[in-house]
């Protein structure tokens, strides 16, 4: 009786997922597979696929939350399977605290309106669209050509600008940087500025070194250029990273609707909001600024429910999360968040400053990043550095600067919430680690074929020529080279 007891135990044993048929045969990917699997085998086969993923909390590259408290997660867990569109409550309120953040006019005939986004690229989408439609609007009344919009950036805009241009048909006309300057230059800027300019648009923490753009003296110029002209083209300001920065730790820094010109802000919820990937907001200065004919009113689900936005359907559990986080942690809780993300920036900042090696190019005011590049790149380059450290587990990525800066290549940390004292220690010492290595490699191998140029390639160099370039041409050709490799902005940087 016992022998039996103890065969029919271990063949259920036996149905472990690791010994079963599902773990044999590699994975179904074009097809959906005819049979079913059990839950635990298809759960383990995916969470095992997903281990191979860099650990978000290491990945250096990105602003978007990858920490939130767990009575937040909970509360996301809670609300998975309600859908956005059956919500009204708490994306207004969420519009309402932000427009009152960035100093939306408030009187009788004035309102800001704004809605929640899956992110700052859909809300850029629909910000230009009103822009768009506005200047079409006005140029049909005036009986004039409507046919050439443009938008005037700088050349450090994140690539949802480029596509904005793209999908709508509007040129994108950017300031180019200068080595050493690389956010957009408002004087180039409102110089560039036509009658077919549908806006300016001014970036609040450019993606590239975390810098502030001068909105305020782009809003003196452009008054100035409006008053000439007679035109009255406005200014959108991109804060997708700042917008939750710049209120907290430089409230006295006017950059947001408190200047006249400013009629639409968008901001990323799922960066320094505080949110898990998948929400932005962007809101207009007043009703005036969104032509009415964009937006759709529904009521099929029960109410009348006006809608501006890309999708119709979507999950509602960022924006419960962005509620969560206002109330949580109230200004106060925001503002000692960011000191503290500047605080660990200034350590990192200093570190490399330190090791003699780096120079930083990201400023003191901004979002907190920290973009750096190495004085001598002849013997190694960034890129190696942001490889090399791959091997402990950090993901730093290297790139080089937009058109006029482009011989500039370097690396960028950004500090989030999670991004601890003793993480930004640990990381200064990998990285001292990383070059102390590449700094003892013999100077011919340090220079590995994947970071020649193609043209050293091509012609096969091996007498150590290149070595004898100058610092510069080497600079420039290393970055030649990978920017042929890696197009300009899609790197991994988001
Ligand atoms: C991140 C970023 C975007 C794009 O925002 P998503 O929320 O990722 O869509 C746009 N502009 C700037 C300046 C950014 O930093």
């Amino acid at each position: 009786m016992v022998v039996t007891t103890t065969i029919s135990d271990s063949d259920q044993h036996l149905h472990s997922t690791f010994a079963s048929r599902y773990v044999r045969t590699s994975l179904p990917r074009f097809k959906i597979p005819r049979g079913s699997m059990p839950k635990e085998a298809a759960y383990q086969i995916v969470n095992d696929e997903l281990m191979l993923d860099g650990n978000p909390r290491l990945n250096l590259a990105s602003f978007v939350t990858t920490w939130m408290e767990p009575e937040c997660d909970k509360l996301i867990m809670d609300t998975i399977n309600k859908n956005y569109v059956d919500m009204d409550e708490y994306p207004n309120r969420c519009v309402n605290m932000i427009a009152h953040l960035f100093h939306a006019p408030v009187g009788d005939d004035e309102t800001a309106i704004g809605v929640s986004t899956v992110g700052s690229s859909e809300a850029i989408m629909l910000a230009g669209l009103a822009f768009k439609r506005k200047w079409q609007a006005k140029r049909k009344a005036q009986g004039k050509p409507y046919d050439k919009p443009n938008i005037v950036t700088g050349a450090n805009v994140q690539v949802c600008w480029e596509k904005f241009a793209r999908y709508f048909e509007v040129e994108l006309k950017e300031v180019k940087l200068s080595e050493g300057y690389y956010v957009m230059d408002p004087t180039k800027a409102v110089k560039m500025v036509d009658e077919n300019t549908i806006c300016v648009a001014a970036i609040l923490g450019s993606t590239l070194t975390g810098e502030f753009e001068d909105v305020k003296l782009l809003n003196e110029l452009l008054t100035k250029k409006n008053r000439e002209t007679g035109w009255d083209t406005p200014i959108h300001v991109d804060a997708a990273s700042g917008g939750f920065i710049a209120p907290f730790l430089y409230p006295e820094l006017e950059w947001d609707f408190r200047l006249p010109l400013v009629k639409s802000i968008n901001v990323s919820g799922h960066k320094y909001g505080l949110v898990y990937a998948g929400v932005g907001w962007v809101v207009w200065r007043s009703k005036d600024d969104l032509p009415e004919n964009l937006v759709f009113h529904i009521n099929y689900l029960g109410s009348d429910q006006p809608t501006f936005t890309l999708n119709f359907s979507k999950g509602s559990s960022q924006i419960i999360a962005q509620y969560y986080q206002f109330i949580r942690l109230g200004f106060e809780g925001y503002k000692n968040i960011m000191e503290n993300c500047m605080e660990n920036a200034r350590l990192l900042r200093e570190g490399l400053s330190k090791t003699g090696r780096f120079e930083v190019l990201s400023k003191d005011v901004g979002v907190p990043l920290v973009a750096f590049s190495l004085k001598d790149s002849t013997r190694y380059t960034v890129f190696q550095i942001s490889e090399s450290l791959r091997r402990f587990g950090w993901i730093v990525p290297a790139y080089t600067m937009p058109p006029k800066a482009e011989n500039v290549a370097v690396l960028r940390v950004v500090i989030r919430e999670d991004f601890s004292h003793s993480l930004a220690e640990r990381l200064l010492f990998d990285i001292e680690k990383v070059v102390k290595e590449l700094d003892e490699l013999p100077p011919r191998a340090s220079v590995s074929t994947a970071h020649m140029t193609l043209d050293e390639l091509h012609r096969g160099k091996d007498d150590g020529v290149h070595l004898k370039k100058s610092l510069d041409e080497t600079r420039k050709e290393i970055c030649s080279y990978w920017r042929r490799v890696s197009d300009k902005k899609t790197s991994s940087v988001c």
